[in-house]
């Protein structure tokens, strides 16, 4: 069977891209290797980040690097073969960090972020999934009042931008949530327009099953291979499975950090890099339930209520995709956790990991491929691609039916890492 569009990966990306081009009169396929929500989609904060105007570039004060080479940080840590792997993109990612070149990406990325709760909305009402939404913020807490204090500045600019917040006291932290022991800490920001989701991998499904009654198709399958196909005047592609192959006229590459292995083949090489995260659950009970996620700032880790329990979820580990899990970072940060909360029973045997897809300009690749017509690319969505998947979505959308532009894409071509 022929569709007008497949779309590879059926995670917080790839979802919304097929259900937007379904919505409007494409004929698509979805194809994954497993049911949709289940990678990265499925173990991250479960946060939809208003407040992420700001990106995560590379450490350059000397006082930081000197913070994160001894590799004991709660919030990052780094293997030896990863950097020896992604040394290129890692120097660019370097590069990239200068305070005047994070001025201009942040002006591009905040082009994406100011869409992400009003996209998600129409989502979620289209697909029945209000209650898995809290639209009460997050606490993002501080250990001491010199963070606290440029915290709250910079929060104070970014009202402008459409970012909402409240400084809270000591007190008004206990106030909003009596179970947690905040010992330590001098306050906190709530953002108070950005929202949690309580089953990041349930809005996922809740999104695929949509694009489903819209007539749109999903199958469960590892693509192996993509190539163009020029046996019919239309020309488009062939993407072959383990299982069978499938035709289309537009191709969307849309598989989170995997992406590169499908367009290696292809003649690309862009600086896509994983930076994993773990998360492990812990029973909930009277004296450890929570109304907030809360962010601790100084130490870099989640703890967020979820239906699975307290989700505790870590910064970030510099590893390849396929290096054993490292459970050190987050025997560390439950160490800091419990003296917040009461975390007995874990709900998991095992922590589970995965790879946020990172670029060194720390910028999504969205908009059309230059080596080869009718393919499209979508991924590289770093620290908020659960956030930014529904706009993401529509702007390809967007480009395949050639319509005007909800955001101007040049930002975040893939022609922007070809050597001039
Ligand atoms: C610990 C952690 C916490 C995070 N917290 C947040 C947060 O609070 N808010 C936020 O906005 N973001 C957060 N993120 C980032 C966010 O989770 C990711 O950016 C986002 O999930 C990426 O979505 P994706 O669809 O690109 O990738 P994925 O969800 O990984 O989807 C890609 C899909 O492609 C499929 N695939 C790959 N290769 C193939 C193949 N060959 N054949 C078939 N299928 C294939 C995979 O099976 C997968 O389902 C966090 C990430 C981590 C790790």
């Amino acid at each position: 069977m022929r569709y007008d569009v497949i779309v590879i990966g059926a995670g917080m990306v790839g979802t919304p891209t097929a259900w937007h081009l379904q919505k409007n009169n494409s004929k698509v396929l979805m194809l994954d290797r497993k049911l949709p929500g289940l990678e990265t989609s499925y173990g991250n904060a479960g946060l939809i980040q208003r407040e992420a105007i700001h990106t995560h570039p590379f450490p350059r004060q000397i006082t930081e690097v000197f913070r994160v080479l001894p590799n004991q940080g709660t919030d990052i840590r780094y293997r030896v073969p990863a950097i020896l792997r992604y040394h290129q993109a890692l120097l660019q990612y370097w590069k990239y960090s200068s305070p005047a070149s994070v001025k201009k990406i942040e002006s591009e990325w905040q082009t994406l972020i100011a869409h992400c709760t009003s996209e998600h909305q129409t989502m979620i009402e289209a697909s029945g999934a209000d209650e898995l939404i809290t639209r009460d913020g997050w606490l993002q807490l501080h250990r001491s009042k010199e963070t606290l204090k440029a915290a709250a500045d910079t929060a104070e600019v970014d009202r402008a931008q459409g970012v909402e917040h409240k400084v809270l006291s000591l007190e008004e932290l206990k106030a909003l949530e009596p179970n947690a022991n905040f010992d330590g800490f001098v306050g906190a920001i709530h953002w108070l327009n950005s929202w949690q989701v309580s089953n990041p991998s349930f809005l996922v499904k809740a999104y695929a099953k949509n694009f489903e009654q819209m007539g749109g198709s999903i199958l469960e399958s590892n693509v192996t291979e993509i190539q163009p196909d020029n046996s019919n005047e239309a020309q488009g592609w062939k993407v072959v499975t383990d299982t069978d192959t499938y035709y289309s006229d537009n191709l969307v590459i849309a598989a989170g950090p995997w992406s590169n292995e499908l367009i290696k083949p292809l003649g690309y090489t862009l600086p896509l890099f994983p930076m994993r995260g773990y998360h492990q659950h812990f029973k909930l009970h009277e004296k450890n339930t929570i109304h907030h996620s809360m962010f601790d700032m100084d130490k870099g880790f989640v703890m967020g209520p979820m239906q699975q329990g307290i989700r505790i979820t870590t910064g970030a580990e510099m590893t390849t995709m396929n290096a054993p899990k490292n459970f050190g970072q987050l025997k560390t940060v439950l160490k800091l956790a419990r003296k917040i909360l009461p975390l007995e029973d874990a709900v998991e045997s095992e922590a589970w990991a995965g790879s946020r897809p990172c670029m060194p300009d720390m910028k999504p690749v969205i908009g059309p491929a230059d080596k080869h017509d009718k393919l499209w690319f979508a991924f590289g969505h770093s620290h908020q691609g659960f956030t930014l998947g529904p706009i993401t979505g529509r702007l390809v959308e967007e480009l395949i039916h050639n319509k005007p532009l909800t955001v101007d894409v040049a930002p975040f071509n893939a022609q922007r890492f070809t050597k001039k």
